[in-house]
């Protein structure tokens, strides 16, 4: 387990995966379908899978989805498709995520589909942040003739995918072998690279963009007002996964991951977040790890195979609890012990570190350098439904979970494919706008 980031699913083989294929039964009302947040033609592309047909089974992927090797591992199909797939009913449903996977590998190995690059001529769009909203927008209208620029702060383009998903669950080579599919659609990327810090929203609709998408993601943690919170030892999920996830990529040292061996760690909330800190954290050496949940286990937000794959790698759960009072010396990196109160009852507990995962908000960056952006009131960003995905300022148009709408990386993706369609909506109506006047001008 130790320092093991190896993915932790097995993919099929080609003779498994089309076994498994030739199990569907292609229904004519598909419910697995219906149970997928974008409507991927899922009985379509498992009959050409089936046949044998590879090509055609990823250019209908393709058709509904910029990232089917990252939706095949991470997305929740025991809650979309396979929860929804008839077989489920009497027997085993059909693993549509691990067919998913198979194909989309089985595509960046083959080099089986290349999407003709279409002329960019509809107009500019520029794309701040490249998770999985900003990725898919970028995709989405670069595949409909807009030139798409992305701007990414990181040194690399994935945002959550890259630096909040940990590699034995989404390798980061995976990420880059889709986004290398989207760079080959003509889509720019502006790393290093952020927006609302000297270069800003105004600065890039003077450069001739016709629009901007805000896909920035929350990049603050949520405080808790607990004695002792400020403490060194206790970290953010995200900044704890996102430190990893540098020093995987050789950019940090392995002192600056804080977490070492040894350590008894307490991770509190149970979302995905925390399940990915708790089994990261394993894996950077700790001596134990124990997740602080203030519910029951049937209220947590994590996937149950994520939760049944912590429990087997030795991750302990105390449900109805949380953690009243952190105790460590000033200044020193380390905690000492921390009170935790279960169901009314206080123990106290020895550890070295807490890792705080309990939700995050939008930074404000964007909104605070441009004029016209509103927010709610904790700082989520305020869309029109017509256009769809606009902001109060025109032609800046946001989603993705700055928008406060969704919960996933599919349900992000959802989003921004209406919010695309929003955008390729109103670049068309300004450029028609234009053209009228132009040439009432020449008359
Ligand atoms: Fe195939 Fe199941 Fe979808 Fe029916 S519901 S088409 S069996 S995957």
């Amino acid at each position: 387990m130790q320092n093991n980031f190896k993915e932790v699913n097995e993919s099929y083989t080609l003779a498994e995966a089309i076994l498994e294929a030739q199990r569907c039964l292609h229904c004519k009302v598909p419910s697995c379908k219906k149970g997928c947040p974008i409507s991927n033609d899922i009985p379509d592309w498992i009959a050409e899978l089936a046949k044998g047909n590879f090509g055609n089974a990823v250019a209908i992927i393709n058709n509904r989805s910029n990232l089917p090797a990252v939706c095949g591992r991470v997305c929740a199909h025991e809650r979309q498709c396979e929860g929804n797939c008839v077989l489920g009913k009497k027997g085993a449903h059909i693993n549509i995520g691990k067919l998913e996977r198979f194909v989309a590998d089985f595509d960046s190995e083959a080099g089986l589909v290349h999407d003709a690059i279409p002329e960019k001529s509809r107009g500019r769009v520029a794309v701040v942040g490249s998770g999985p909203a900003g990725l898919t927008i970028a995709g989405d209208l670069s595949r409909r003739g807009f030139a798409v620029e992305i701007f990414e702060m990181e040194p690399e383009p994935g945002g959550v995918l890259m630096f909040g998903i940990p590699e034995y669950r989404l390798p980061k080579e995976v990420v880059r072998r889709e986004i290398r599919k989207i760079e080959r659609l003509g889509v720019v990327f502006h790393l290093n690279t952020t927006i609302g810090e000297g270069h800003t929203v105004d600065d890039l609709f003077a450069e001739g963009f016709d629009a901007i998408f805000m896909g920035t993601g929350t990049g603050v943690p949520r405080h808790l007002d607990i004695p002792g919170i400020e403490h060194p030892g206790v970290r953010q999920a995200i900044r704890f996964l996102r430190r990893v996830s540098l020093f995987e990529n050789g950019l940090l040292s392995r002192e600056e991951v804080i977490i070492g061996q040894g350590d008894r760690v307490f991770v509190v909330g149970c979302g995905n977040t925390a399940i990915d800190a708790a089994r990261t954290a394993l894996r950077m050496g700790a001596r134990e790890v124990t997740v602080v949940y203030h519910r029951t286990i049937n209220e947590m937000a994590a996937l149950r195979a994520e939760y049944d794959d912590a429990v087997a790698e030795g991750v302990r759960f105390m449900w109805k609890s949380s953690i009243t009072e952190f105790f460590g010396e000033p200044g020193a990196p380390k905690l000492s012990s921390i009170i935790i109160d279960t169901d009314g009852t206080k123990q106290r507990f020895e550890a070295e570190h807490v890792v705080m995962a309990v939700g995050s908000t939008p930074a404000g960056r964007i909104v605070s350098t441009t004029e016209g952006i509103r927010t709610d009131a904790k700082g989520y960003v305020l869309t029109t439904d017509n256009p769809y995905g606009m902001t109060s300022r025109a032609g800046v148009f946001a989603g993705g979970d700055v928008t406060n709408r969704p919960a996933t990386v599919v349900h992000a993706m959802r989003d921004a494919k209406e919010v695309a369609e929003g955008i390729a909506r109103y670049v068309d109506a300004i450029k028609l706008i234009e053209h009228i006047r132009q040439s009432e001008n020449v008359n």
